[in-house]
């Protein structure tokens, strides 16, 4: 018997369904599954330079010099050299005004070698970031961020021209492992604007009965336990016990956070919303962090460049 306590200190059961003593959930291995997709997308890519004579072109806008932003775009501008998508470097100075920004998001919503925009999030204090992802033209928009895209997302019969890539790196991730959305009882912990909320739209879109939990939600762990599928992404290590976690369910684990840990040269270590040690004895399967959700989410940003230049080479 799998039991729960609450926040009043009832206890809760989740389930009597006995497991194997030996249990251990499947682990999916984002790493892997990234690199199926990446293969797809560089034979992809190499069809349409033979076809049309024209690569995707992926431009990515840094602005300042923090040291993780850099990190993330230097490994995006890698990952399109090793699929042959174009990567077209703008690196912006840290004072640079928030009307020269836009001005270079204009220029790039114009050039026809350019399917994809990206700007590095975050951007710094004395520019708005909502009115600079708003100028990006949604057929550029590969970052799945611009309100209309989003709003497509959200409705019924709607297609949006680009899904953002955690949320659909998520659901990849349960499709490609073999695991049956439809009909399920998903729950999303999170609900911010980049993964939460697009990732439980997504479910519903694939027929998923979804859950939001967030900061306020009283008693998650009842919430959480009756989900087949759980998509953690509320940036608390840990939060998330293996004794919540339904067995059998799919855990997919966006959260990454740094916790100390005086073994490690860097003195932390990586660490999901999961328990992951004690949710591997219940789960069906779970993502591991890191190697889970990291991997697919450039894998997608490659996907949704190569689909923005198929629209438009395709056509040419
Ligand atoms: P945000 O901080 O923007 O949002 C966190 C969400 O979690 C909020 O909706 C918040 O609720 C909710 N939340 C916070 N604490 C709790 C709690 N105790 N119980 C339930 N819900 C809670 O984070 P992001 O969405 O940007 O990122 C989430 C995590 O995913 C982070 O760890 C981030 O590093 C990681 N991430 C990983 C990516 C990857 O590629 N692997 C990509 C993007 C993010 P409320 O709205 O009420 O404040």
């Amino acid at each position: 018997m799998i039991c729960a306590i609450n926040q009043v200190g009832e206890i809760l059961v989740i389930t009597d369904m006995a497991l194997p003593v030996d249990h251990k959930a499947n682990i999916i291995d984002g790493k892997v599954i990234a690199q199926t997709i990446r293969s797809e997308i560089a034979s992809e890519v190499s069809n349409l330079v033979e076809k049309y004579g024209k690569a995707p072109g992926l431009a990515v806008v840094i602005v300042g010099n923090r040291k993780d932003s850099q990190s993330y775009v230097n490994m995006k501008r890698k990952a399109c050299a090793e699929v042959g998508i174009k990567s077209i470097d703008i690196d912006l100075p840290e004072e640079v005004p928030q009307a020269e920004l836009i001005a270079k998001v204009h220029e790039l919503n114009a050039d026809p070698n350019v399917h994809g925009i990206l700007v590095q999030l975050p951007l710094p204090k004395h520019i708005n970031e909502e009115k600079v992802l708003t100028e990006i033209s949604i057929e550029k928009d590969v970052d799945g961020f611009h309100p209309l895209n989003i709003g497509k997302l959200a409705m019924k019969g709607r297609d949006p021209l680009f899904l953002p890539c955690t949320p659909k790196g998520c659901i990849e991730l349960l499709k490609r492992s073999g695991i049956t959305i439809k009909g399920k009882r998903a729950v999303v912990v999170g609900r911010s604007n980049i993964v939460g909320l697009p990732v439980s739209l997504l479910l519903l879109k694939e027929d998923a009965t979804v859950t939001v939990v967030h900061s306020r939600t009283a008693d998650p762990e009842n919430i959480i336990c009756e989900a087949d599928i759980v998509i953690a992404a509320a940036g608390q290590a840990m939060m998330i016990k293996g004794s919540w976690i339904k067995p059998g369910a799919a855990v997919i684990d966006v959260g990454t956070n740094a916790v100390d840990d005086c073994s490690r040269k860097s003195g932390y270590r990586l660490v999901g919303d999961v328990d992951f040690v004690e949710a591997c004895k219940v789960a069906g399967c779970i993502t591991p962090v890191p190697g889970g959700v990291g991997p697919m989410t450039v894998a997608m940003l490659l996907k949704n460049t190569l689909d923005g230049a198929k629209r438009v080479i395709a056509t040419l």
